[in-house]
């Protein structure tokens, strides 16, 4: 079995198996992390391309976080009162052509000369 030597910076090098670590790969990031079995002291360190090509090959547990997850968030969580007030929206035409006539933005010159004309 596969033995992967990490530092506790409590305790000094241990080893653990893969699935003793985890390893979390973000579009411009990565960490890895392992609870110490000798304090129990949780270790999250940061993890270069090296580091996660090495913890990959032996099969650490992967989690990738997808860019979406870290875009910036504002105001509240989704009610049930926003999707139903979303689902009148799509029965109503004018109201969605006017919805989207608020959020989109004027077509770049080079997308006009794509544009189907009816
Ligand atoms: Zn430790």
């Amino acid at each position: 079995m596969t033995t992967i030597k990490v530092t506790c910076p409590e305790c000094g090098d241990i080893d653990l198996v893969p699935g003793d670590l985890s390893l979390c790969i973000a579009p411009n990031w990565a960490t890895y992390s392992f609870d110490c079995p000798e304090c129990g002291d949780k270790v999250q360190k940061a993890a270069d391309s090296e580091v996660v090509d090495l913890l990959s090959s032996a099969g650490v547990p992967t989690v990738h976080v997808p860019a979406e997850a870290l875009e910036p968030h504002t105001g509240g969580p989704i009610g049930y009162d926003d999707l139903l007030d979303f689902a009148l929206v799509l029965t109503d035409d004018s109201a969605m052509a006017a919805g989207l006539a608020r959020i989109s933005t004027p077509l770049a010159p080079r997308s006009r000369k794509r544009r189907i004309r009816r």
